[in-house]
C-alpha cells in the first residue's frame, strides 16, 4: 500500500540506523551484547515506530524518542537474566526462586567439576572408562539403606523412567486420591500416559481400601504406584492403605510397588515441628520396592531425581535407553555427591534448607531484631517493626504446616503502597523479594542467607534513590530524613 502524503511526511522523521548506532550511549552496549544484537533490537524498534507512523497512530518521531524506546530493551538484554536474589519471603523451598540453595561444600564441588576435567566417567585405578552413576550410588545406599540407587535429571524424570522401564505396555494401579498435579506441569495421569503405561484408578477421592487394589490387579498389572500428594492435603473422612499392606499385596501378586515420595526427606525432622512425613528410608523399610524423590526439595541439594530400592529394579532403570536422555550433568553430580556426604558425616546443618527449617525461634527473633536495628538506623523516619510471621516449607512439602518465625514489617507510605515498595526492592541489584501482609511489606528472616542484611539495606538505599529521582514509578516524594 502506498503511504498517504501525511504518512510519507511522518516517515521522513524516522531516524536512520546509522544515526541511531552513532548516538551517545549506544556504543556502550556493543561489548555487552554485540553490535549485531544492538542493531537487531534497534531494527525491531524502528519497525514498530514505522508501523505507527504509517497507520497514523503517531505523526512524527525523532532519534531521541526512538532511542528512548530502545534503551530499556537494550538495558534489559545487557543484564544477566538468571541472577541471585534475596529471598525474604520466608518460603524455604521457593520453587520460583530456585528451591534449595547449595551448601558451600556443594557449590565448591560444582565449581571444581565445571572448570576442570574430572573423573566423571573414568576409573582412576584401572585407567579406563568408569561409570558416571558410581559417584553417588554408594552414598544413596548409605543414607537411605537401599540396596541400590540412581540419580537422574529430576524427580519427574525418575518417575517417568521407572514407569517406562518397569511397566511399559502394562497397567499401573493408583489411588484416585493420589492422581495429583504438582506445580502445573507434572500430572501423574499424563506422566503415566507418556511412559506408555495404562492407568488403573482405584478407590474414591477421599478413601481407598486394600480391597480396591486387590480387585484391580490382573495379569496385565505391572505395579502399584503410591504418590505423595505434596501440595495439597485432604481432611475429614479420608483413608489410604498403609505401605506395609500394599507391600504385602504386591509381593503376593508378583507386581512392583513404586512410590513417588516427592520431597524426599532423608532425616527425621519432627524435632523442628515437621513430623509425620516418612523419610526415604522409612518407605523402603515399610516394603516399597522403588522410591523416587527430588534432590532440591527437603534434601537440600541440586535438582536431581533420586531412585532407590531393589537392586534388580535399579539395574533395569540404569540400562534402559531412556536413562541416557535423563542422565545427570557433572556439575549436578558434583553438588549431589557433596550434599550426600554432608548427610553421611551428620553435618546436615550445613545444608541451607535444613538449617532454615530447623533454626530455633529465638535465633530468628534475634536476627529480626538485628535487621530492624540496621534499617531504623539507616532510615530513621521509616516505619519498621518487629513482627511474628508465618513461614512455609514450600516445594509442596508439608502444605498444612506453617513454621512460626520472625520478621520486620515495613511501612513506607512516603514511597507509596506496599506493592510499590516491593516493586522498588525487586529493582535493586541484587533484587530483594519480600513478603506481604495486608498493606505492609514483610521481610522474613528465616530464608535470609549470610550477607543478606547488607543486601537488603542496599536495596532500600537504591529504592530511595529511585523514589527521589522519580524513576521508581508514581510519586516523587523523597523519604524525609531526620
Ligand atoms: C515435586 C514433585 C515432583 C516433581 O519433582 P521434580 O524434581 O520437580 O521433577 C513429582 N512428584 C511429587 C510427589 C513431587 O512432590
Amino acid at each position: 500500500m502506498k503511504p498517504t502524503n501525511q504518512a510519507a511526511e511522518a516517515l521522513r522523521t524516522l531516524p536512520s540506523m546509522d544515526i541511531l548506532l552513532g548516538s551517545p550511549g549506544i556504543e556502550h552496549f556493543f561489548p555487552l551484547i554485540g553490535r549485531e544484537t544492538v542493531k537487531s533490537i534497534l531494527t525491531e524498534v524502528l519497525d514498530a515506530v514505522r508501523r505507527e507512523l504509517l497507520d497514523g497512530r503517531s505523526e512524527k518521531t525523532s532519534a531521541e524518542t526512538t532511542l528512548a524506546r530502545a534503551l530499556p530493551v537494550l538495558e534489559r538484554r545487557a543484564r544477566y537474566s538468571l541472577v541471585p536474589v534475596v529471598n525474604a519471603t520466608g518460603v524455604v523451598i521457593h520453587t520460583n526462586l530456585g528451591r534449595s540453595c547449595l551448601a558451600d561444600e556443594a557449590a565448591e564441588a560444582v565449581l571444581a567439576a565445571a572448570k576442570s576435567y574430572s573423573t566423571l566417567e573414568y576409573n582412576l585405578e584401572e585407567g579406563k572408562r568408569g561409570r558416571r552413576t558410581d559417584h553417588v550410588e554408594w552414598l544413596l545406599r548409605r543414607v537411605t539403606g537401599a540396596e541400590a540407587g540412581l540419580a537422574v535429571n529430576n524427580n519427574a524424570g525418575a518417575v517417568l523412567l521407572s514407569l517406562a522401564a518397569l511397566c511399559q505396555g502394562k497397567e499401573v494401579v493408583v489411588s484416585r486420591g493420589e492422581l495429583v498435579e504438582i506445580g502445573g506441569s507434572f500430572r501423574i495421569p499424563e506422566i503415566m500416559a507418556f511412559s506408555g503405561v495404562r492407568l488403573v484408578e482405584v478407590g474414591a477421592t477421599n478413601r481407598t481400601h486394600l480391597r480396591d487394589y486387590e480387585r484391580a490387579i490382573t495379569e496385565n498389572t505391572a505395579a502399584l504406584l503410591k504418590v505423595h500428594p505434596s501440595n495439597f492435603r485432604m481432611e475429614g473422612f479420608v483413608s489410604s492403605v498403609p505401605r506395609e499392606e500394599l507391600a504385602a499385596l504386591a509381593s503376593k501378586r508378583g507386581v512392583h510397588f513404586i512410590e513417588d515420595l516427592g520431597s524426599g526427606t532423608l532425616i527425621d525432622l519432627s524435632g523442628c515441628g515437621l513430623g509425620g512425613e516418612p523419610t526415604v528410608r522409612d518407605c523402603l523399610s515399610q516394603g516399597v520396592h522403588l522410591v523416587t524423590f527430588s534432590g532440591d526439595k527437603m534434601l537440600g541439594g541440586p535438582q536431581i531425581g533420586g531412585v532407590v530400592g531393589r537392586r534388580r529394579l535399579v539395574d533395569a532403570l540404569r540400562t534402559y535407553p531412556l536413562h541416557r536422555a535423563l542422565r545427570v550433568d557433572k556439575m549436578t553430580l558434583a553438588a549431589f555427591e557433596a550434599t550426600l556426604r554432608l548427610y553421611l558425616r551428620g553435618k546436615e546443618e550445613k545444608i541451607p534448607t535444613i538449617a532454615m527449617l530447623s533454626v530455633g525461634k529465638d535465633t530468628l527473633k534475634a536476627r529480626a531484631e538485628a535487621l530492624l536495628h540496621s534499617l531504623r538506623t539507616a532510615f530513621p523516619d521509616g516505619r519498621f517493626s518487629l513482627t511474628e510471621v508465618d513461614d512455609a516449607v514450600g516445594g509442596g512439602a508439608f502444605p498444612a504446616e506453617t513454621l512460626s518465625g520472625w520478621g520486620v514489617a515495613v511501612s513506607l507510605e512516603q514511597w507509596g503502597s506496599a506493592g510499590r515498595v516491593q516493586r522498588l526492592l525487586r529493582r535493586s541489584e541484587p533484587p530483594v523479594v519480600a513478603g506481604a501482609r495486608e498493606n505492609e511489606t514483610i521481610l522474613h528472616v528465616r530464608t535470609l542467607l549470610s550477607g543478606d542484611d547488607e543486601r537488603i539495606l542496599a536495596a532500600f538505599r537504591s529504592a530511595e534513590r529511585l523514589t527521589v529521582s522519580g524513576e521508581g514509578g508514581a510519586g516523587r516524594e523523597k523519604m524525609e530524613r531526620g
